[in-house]
């Protein structure tokens, strides 16, 4: 049933092909397995991309991939896979399986299985074909086969990413229902690839975003850093709120995007989208802490208001609206510790960057989250939620010798 593309007939060739992945494909093959690369390396190298990384399946199972690899581990406990390393690189080696992956189960499917144990485990190895089916879009399901330099496409998948289109394998309401992520993950190769969807695969998203209130909040979590944090923030941003999954991320958020401060709202998280952007084209870092804080920002921003106007003095409000804020994103996607305290830093911070006068100046940028706050402050002014001004004279006074600081400070009065 699958369509084989001879060497001759494709250009994967195995120079594209990482050392270790290779080290992992031949080292099956020697020993009398199956061994492929698959999914996104193949889908990234036919777009003349550069894979992230590379995986591997296999009709060996994860204890005879173990024992033919010195330095590999074996992952999950119900639907197993093996990490095997090759100096700094680690190669992802699954078998071949006819079921839904561990990760595509929610809490209670989880529980179900528990229950049922080894049986279900068994039954979970399946032949390539029955691999490819369960993969979530055709773009995701080409195979190279190391025997023969081959590729093996069962569901049309070189067409698709030639064509640009990403398409479920299978009927799309089923296949969200059994994974409402396929749904975040639809738009985040959309905007990481420019591909459309497939009309029948983008028709059933608005009515069915809703069932992501159902996925455990860590899950999401991780979901929305690929999504923001891979250098497509904007173009992702951008589909979510257009198949209406954005509201289902970030409802609060979503909530002051759509009220009469929305156009501001707007610009702020744009201009921190095409920050983020920016910054990761130029190979600076980026952290989720600095995401979330413009994410939330417009949701403490409309609780401040609300508990100042119940005559809640300006520090403690602040404090509750960001303990509220937080609060509420942690029931939809988490938002680790090591994370939110950063925000609540950044967040504190910004009320306080206008207070500049004696020693505050200096205290305040030796301030571990400065940087962090100062770029914050400019997004602000920069989408008109504040007017221009101080962010101009921080930029100044960071720039300034030490006379030309003092003088700055004396002109504050
Ligand atoms: P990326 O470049 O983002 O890593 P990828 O295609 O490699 O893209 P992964 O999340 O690393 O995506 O998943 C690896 C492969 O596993 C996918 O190519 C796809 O075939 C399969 N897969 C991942 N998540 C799902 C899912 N939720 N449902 C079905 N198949 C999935
Ligand atoms: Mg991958």
């Amino acid at each position: 049933k699958a369509k084989v593309i001879p060497r001759d007939a494709h250009p994967i060739s195995r120079k594209q092909v990482s050392r270790a992945a290779l080290n992992v494909l031949y080292g099956l093959h020697k020993a009398g397995f199956e061994a492929y690369l698959v999914g996104g390396c193949l889908r990234d190298l036919l777009c003349g991309r550069q894979p992230k990384d590379f995986d591997v399946v296999t009709d060996a199972t994860p204890e005879q991939v173990y024992r033919l690899f010195k330095r590999s581990r074996i992952i999950g406990r119900r639907f197993q896979i093996v990490h095997v390393r090759f100096g700094g690189e680690v190669i992802e080696v699954s078998t071949f399986r006819a079921f839904q992956r561990d990760d595509d189960l929610d809490d209670d499917q989880h529980r179900a299985h528990e229950e049922t144990g080894l049986v279900l485990r068994d039954n979970t190895w399946g032949n390539i074909e029955e691999d490819a089916l369960r993969r979530d879009f055709t773009i995701n399901a080409l195979y190279y086969n190391i025997a023969d330099f081959a590729l093996y496409d069962f569901v049309n998948s070189r067409q698709d990413i030639e064509r640009g289109i990403i398409r479920l394998i299978g009927d799309p309401q089923q296949r969200y229902r059994e994974d409402p992520v396929r749904m975040l993950r639809a738009a985040r190769f959309a905007a990481k690839l420019g591909f459309q969807l497939d009309r029948a695969t983008r028709a059933p998203i608005p009515e069915m975003a809703s069932l992501l209130l159902q996925v455990p909040p860590a899950r999401l979590f991780d979901e929305v850093l690929k999504l923001f944090l891979s250098g497509h923030a904007r173009d992702s941003f951008e589909q979510l709120r257009k198949l209406g999954l954005f509201a289902f991320l970030f409802p609060n958020t979503h909530e002051a995007l759509e009220s009469e401060q929305g156009e501001v709202w707007e610009r702020l998280i744009l201009a921190a989208m095409d920050n983020t952007d920016r910054r990761l084209s130029e190979n600076k870092p980026v952290t989720p802490a600095f995401l979330y804080a413009v994410f939330l920002w417009p949701v403490l921003v409309t609780q401040l208001n609300r508990y100042r106007e119940d005559g809640i003095p300006p520090a403690p409000a602040l404090h509750k609206a960001a303990t509220w804020a937080l609060n509420e994103q942690s029931h939809h996607t988490s938002v680790p510790r090591r994370f939110s305290s950063v925000m609540r830093e950044m967040w504190d911070l910004q009320p306080r960057l206008d207070k500049r006068n004696g020693k505050r100046a200096d205290t305040l940028m030796e301030h571990p989250r400065f940087r962090a706050a100062y770029d914050f402050l400019l997004l602000r002014e920069q989408a008109g939620e504040i007017k221009p001004g101080l962010g101009e004279w921080w930029t100044r006074y960071q720039a300034a010798d030490e006379s030309q600081q003092r003088a700055m400070v004396q002109d504050l009065g």
